[in-house]
């Protein structure tokens, strides 16, 4: 069968590595998380690919070196809690659960998220919690969040997740007046009343679909 240990050492070095991911927290992380876990059973195979795989529902699980760069991107410390958006797979919660306190995730698609809720819960990833819903709304319940990952792309950056930011937060979030041209855009809020709001690189997300995202 396939060596995962030599395959996913061989992602860390050549995906992340040498394109410049250093966080240590990050690079264990990844180490941490079996991809090959999270990935449809028929595509086992590519689970180290460097790329995004198809999931059900026309959605797909991110690319290791996305996942990586935006993790790296939230400069995350222990002690912060996450909310993520879109949960696909569960496997960026479950990056993300590695290195937090606490993670929030949010998928619209139901059968997804009781798929990834099931599999983070037998794998004992046990400080995540998957919720159904429009996370383009955020999940207020939970706020404020330390920093929040969203994993489609928005037209614009959702207010109610700007609101939801503690102050001190980060938030990493694909950005596309067009669906298919999308900026990754990382936000802080530095104050009560102020943000800043830097553009990181070109990115391709599915669309995040809701009342603060796009039309269905
Ligand atoms: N982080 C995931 C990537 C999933 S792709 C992984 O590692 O596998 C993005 C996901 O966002 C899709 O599953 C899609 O259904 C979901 N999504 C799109 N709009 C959403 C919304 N408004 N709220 C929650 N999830 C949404």
């Amino acid at each position: 069968m396939w060596d995962f240990v030599a395959l996913r050492n061989r992602m860390i070095k050549e995906q992340l590595e040498e394109r410049g991911i250093s966080n240590r927290a990050v690079i264990e992380a990844m180490r941490t998380v079996l991809r090959e876990e999270f990935v449809p059973a028929d595509l086992l195979g590519f689970a180290y690919e460097d790329g995004p795989l198809p999931l059900d529902e026309g959605q797909s699980i991110t690319q290791p070196y996305m996942v990586a760069y935006m993790t790296e991107a939230l400069e995350l410390t222990p002690g912060d809690r996450v909310l993520e958006i879109g949960t696909g797979s569960g496997y960026g919660a479950a990056v993300l659960s590695r290195i937090a306190t606490a993670v929030f995730t949010i998928e619209r698609v139901a059968v997804l998220a009781g798929t990834a809720r099931e599999l983070l819960r037998d794998l004992g990833y046990t400080n995540v919690r998957v919720h159904v819903g429009d996370g383009s709304l955020g999940w207020p319940e939970h706020a404020p969040y330390d920093a929040i990952m969203v994993t489609a792309c928005a037209p614009k950056i959702p207010k109610p997740l700007m609101e939801q930011l503690s102050v001190g937060g980060r938030m990493i979030i694909p950005v596309g007046p067009h669906p298919y041209t999308q900026t990754l855009v990382r936000v802080r809020r530095l104050k009560e009343n102020k943000y800043s709001q830097e553009n990181l690189k070109g990115v391709m997300f599915v669309p995040l679909v809701g009342a603060a995202g796009w039309p269905a």
